[in-house]
């Protein structure tokens, strides 16, 4: 087994130089290149993230050389398909696109994600499959590079996007990973945990961001433990970390950064815009609602603390709030008023 992993992780890495060298090269490479420089990545940090370019003809099988265990493993890992109408003839899965290499914590290619560089209708970025060296609720874009680009890591950004964690090196802040389109799952926080107390969740300025910033709390709560801190940075609507660090300064976005907003004030003001507060039902509702997320946290004493902030929130003694939370009842189907 090992020997195969072995195999695939050296194949990755020459697949990585080969769309390097196809983002220099290749007979479409203007275009590429053009992109690239439309998006005001720089060539230092298009090099510090070995982007490349996987061209509209690109054929890693001519690459590869026809070698029968490459194009074997090729499957593997998903970056070449069988053509399902001529049989024994395959197709690369990624075409016209800038490819993003993905690492693992040692540095080396486990996964690519490309981006079409043009806004037609195919889907804007996918990943490559899942494969024996590529679990994406265990990896985190930017994880290798934060380490070895950071001098210390007091805090780490979780964002959404490769964009956004290589805009955000370039103006010099790297502290920062992303999920690669998918949720944060506890596999990653653990992941983080081993590096920072201080986690900061910034998602898109738009409805998916929002919702993604909820449910990362609520994956959070059960998790959060002693000396653990979990913060939200909401950006303005419509921006995301890569619009925003090139509109204003990166002093600008680290002021943000430090201004984040801590879980429970989000935790509080979001259940907040979810009823009318101004009314007894209302004020019930959050009553109900903020129980029943109280009720997933295992660290007892920030338990409490949040208690005794609903119970202020609600005018009402810390005892009563309690009873509330140890009722067994608390419906799930209480949301109708
Ligand atoms: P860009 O700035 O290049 O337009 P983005 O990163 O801002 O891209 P979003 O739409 O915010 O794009 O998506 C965030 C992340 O979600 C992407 O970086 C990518 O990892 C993932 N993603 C987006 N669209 C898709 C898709 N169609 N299929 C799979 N993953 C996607
Ligand atoms: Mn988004
Ligand atoms: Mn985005
Ligand atoms: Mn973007």
């Amino acid at each position: 087994i090992d020997t195969r992993l072995t195999r695939y992780l050296d194949l990755m890495q020459r697949v990585g130089q080969f769309y390097i060298q196809q983002l220099k090269q290749s007979l479409a490479k203007n275009k590429a290149v053009g992109y690239v420089k439309y998006r005001g990545i720089s060539s230092q940090i298009a090099k510090r993230f070995e982007l490349g370019f996987a061209p509209p003809n690109s054929n890693l099988l001519f690459g590869f050389k026809q070698d029968s265990q490459d194009i074997a493993d090729l499957k593997v890992m998903g970056l070449l398909c069988d053509d399902q109408y001529r049989s024994g003839k395959y197709y690369d899965l990624f075409k016209d696109r800038i490819m993003f290499p993905i690492h693992n914590n040692k540095g080396n290619i486990i996964a690519f994600g490309g981006r079409s560089c043009n806004n037609n209708f195919k889907a804007k970025y996918f990943n490559s499959p899942e494969t024996p060296i590529f679990s994406k609720s265990k990896e985190l874009y930017g994880l290798y590079h934060m380490r070895k680009y950071s001098r210390s890591i007091d805090y780490i950004l979780v964002v959404e996007g490769y964009m956004d964690v290589v805009s955000l090196h370039q103006a010099g802040i790297s502290q920062v990973v992303a999920t690669l389109g998918t949720v944060t799952t506890v596999e990653h926080l653990n992941i983080l945990f081993r590096t920072t107390n201080t986690i900061i969740f910034c998602f898109d300025g738009d409805k998916a961001g929002e919702k993604a910033a909820w449910r990362a709390l609520n994956i959070t709560l059960p998790v959060i433990k002693a000396g653990i801190t979990i913060k939200f940075l909401f950006l303005p609507d419509k921006e995301d970390p890569d619009t925003l660090v090139k509109k204003e300064s990166s002093q600008a976005f680290v002021k943000r950064i430090e201004n984040a907003q801590f879980l429970s004030k989000f935790l509080f003001s979001h259940i907040k815009t979810e009823v009318d507060f101004n009314t007894i039902e209302g004020k019930t509702l959050f009553l109900e609602r903020v129980s029943m997320l109280l009720r997933k946290i295992n660290y007892k004493t920030y338990q409490h603390q949040l208690l005794e902030g609903l119970a202020g929130e609600v005018n009402q003694s810390i005892e009563q709030i309690e009873s509330i939370l140890e009722r067994q009842d608390i419906s799930t189907q209480s949301n109708t008023f």
